[in-house]
């Protein structure tokens, strides 16, 4: 059985990371999203919150899960005996940063193997830290987010439906 951890903040999950795991589940026999808990780090949604999102917007997917952890990623597959990591790559930045990331996993576990998926041109320029800078200044992230995403935004930032049609 091949199963896959898809890691990340997903602080909020896009359009950009929903696509990676809808491609994603159909390449692994199960995938884990799997939110890194920072503690260090005040999110902008608790990881309750987040783990809800995601797994409403796969309910879909009947091969993903959701999960959360702290700490090492290789220590928290090794505890689970998973094998594979799934990142997705829109620039030539996350390409430096995740060719950094993977060896240095691959350095602390020789088992796991990452696997990476290119951004689907629509979603390339959509990342979390920026739809939380949008947020912050009450534009409209309508086009970037899943629709219950988009939902519990305006539920918890107070921005109106009425509002978005006025800027779109
Ligand atoms: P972000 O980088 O957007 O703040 P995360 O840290 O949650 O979000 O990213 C988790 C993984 O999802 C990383 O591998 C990242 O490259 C990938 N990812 C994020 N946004 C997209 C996107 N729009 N298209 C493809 N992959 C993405």
């Amino acid at each position: 059985m091949k199963i896959a951890v898809y890691p990340g903040s997903f602080d909020p999950m896009t359009k950009g990371h929903l696509d990676v795991i809808e491609r994603g589940s159909n390449m692994f026999d199960k995938l884990v999203v799997s939110i890194l808990v920072n503690s260090s780090k005040t999110p902008c949604f608790t990881t309750d919150e987040r783990m809800d999102m995601i797994r409403k917007a796969t309910s879909h997917l009947k091969n993903v899960s959701v999960d959360h952890f702290e700490g090492l990623l290789v220590n928290y597959m090794k505890e689970n005996n998973y094998e594979y990591i799934l990142r997705g790559l829109r620039t030539v930045a996350d390409f430096e940063n995740e060719i950094q990331m993977s060896t240095m996993n691959k350095k602390l576990n020789n088992k796991v193997e990452t696997i990476f998926l290119m951004t689907d041109v629509n979603y390339s320029y959509i990342s979390s830290t920026l739809i939380r800078e949008i947020i912050k200044f009450n534009g409209d992230v309508k086009n970037m987010v899943p629709d219950l995403v988009y939902e519990k935004i305006a539920q918890k930032y107070g921005r109106t439906k009425d509002e978005d049609h006025s800027t779109s």
